[in-house]
């Protein structure tokens, strides 16, 4: 069954909350924010739509954020895209929102398509950046053709627009609002999925991900020698924080994927990233722009990491990392 909602009827901004296990996926409350952002714009309604077990514990977390009605659909089911898809259309058919934002997760990546497939509509995946734009359309940015654009892409006559945002992207809100939300329980207890779950492998928590560092020391192509590094990874231990690298020395197998930032990599958004030797490409960009204090040494003055960077150094790595873990073991 194919539905497509009529454009100028939907109105509203449905923001899907990823749960697990009474846990909330951070990128939910990013999204939310964003929600919020662009509802300023466009004088649209924020909802939000949440399936799973004990789904109504989101209650408490959703106080104080700008939310006019919240879906809940209880299951025992672990995420199933079939039946996951199935809560999110019940509640997309109900409020017929212009735009659904899920996260750029593994469980949102299986459902987005879906619905987007549904509703014989747009989906962008991975957007950096989303506005609205004189129409009402919802403008989403995302790196293109390899990194080498920044693509502005439109749903121009269908709905819903559907969206994916990776973690770390867009900035959550404070919930400092008075809103009286609407709690609505949907109903999908009659859902039957063609899939069989055979077994659940919990994933294990890495310590040594450099997703969850404040500080990250990270290492470009201005690096000559695999050597190296090693002063870099003692910085970043002197420092309190990770080491972690462009693609650039991935790909030369110095580093490893996991210690890798942007677009192919991580995205992540420490508290504070020095970057050496990084020339600060849309693909590396891409995974990092939102780090509020950024340090960026590089020998080119016209660098475009300099563009992002908030404490710009035009100087050579050799000659300040030696002296800076100098000064840190004084
Ligand atoms: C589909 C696709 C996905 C990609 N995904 C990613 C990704 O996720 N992450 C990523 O990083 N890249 C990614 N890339 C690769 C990207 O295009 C660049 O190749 C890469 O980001 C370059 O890394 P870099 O900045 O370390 O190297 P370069 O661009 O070569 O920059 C090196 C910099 O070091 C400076 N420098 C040189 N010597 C010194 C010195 N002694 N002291 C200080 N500065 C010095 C130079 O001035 C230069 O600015 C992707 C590419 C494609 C096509």
């Amino acid at each position: 069954m194919n539905i497509n909602l009529e454009k100028k009827s939907s109105k509203g901004i449905l923001v899907y909350f990823e749960f697990f296990e009474n846990k909330i996926h951070p990128v939910s409350f990013e999204l939310l924010g964003e929600a919020y952002r662009l509802s300023e714009k466009s004088n649209e309604p924020v909802y939000v739509v949440a399936i799973g077990k004990n789904v109504k514990v989101i209650k408490n977390a959703l106080k104080g954020y700008p939310v006019k009605s919240a879906y809940f659909y209880e299951t025992d089911n672990y995420f199933q895209p079939d039946i996951y898809e199935k809560g999110v259309s019940d509640c997309i058919n109900k409020i017929k929102p212009s735009t659904v934002l899920i996260g750029g997760t593994a469980e949102g990546r299986a459902l987005a398509p879906r619905l987007a497939v549904l509703y014989k509509t747009g989906l962008t995946a991975d957007c950096t950046e989303l506005d609205i734009d004189e129409n009402g359309n919802l403008v989403q940015i995302r790196p293109a053709f390899g990194g080498n654009i920044m693509a502005k892409i439109v749903t121009e006559n269908t709905r819903p627009q559907f969206a994916t945002v990776r973690e770390k992207v867009m900035k959550p809100i404070k919930p400092v609002f008075s809103y009286d939300i609407e709690y609505i329980i949907g109903n999908i207890n009659n859902a039957k999925s063609y899939m069989k779950v055979i077994n659940i492998e919990k994933e294990d928590t890495d310590e040594n991900s450099i997703t969850d560092s404040k500080i990250l020391v990270v290492a470009g192509r201005g690096v000559k020698k695999k050597e190296d590094l090693n002063m870099l990874r003692e910085l970043a231990m002197l420092l309190g924080g990770k080491f972690a690298s462009s693609r650039a020395l991935v790909e030369k197998g110095w580093t490893t994927p996991k210690e890798q930032i942007g677009l192919s990599g991580n995205t992540v958004c420490p508290e504070i990233m020095i970057t050496f030797g990084v020339s600060g490409t849309v693909q590396f960009m891409a995974g990092m722009k939102t780090t509020p204090n950024i340090i960026a040494v590089n020998t080119d003055a016209n660098a475009r990491i300099f563009e992002i960077a908030h404490y710009p150094i035009c100087a050579d790595l050799y000659d300040i990392v030696p002296e800076l873990i100098k000064n840190l073991k004084a």
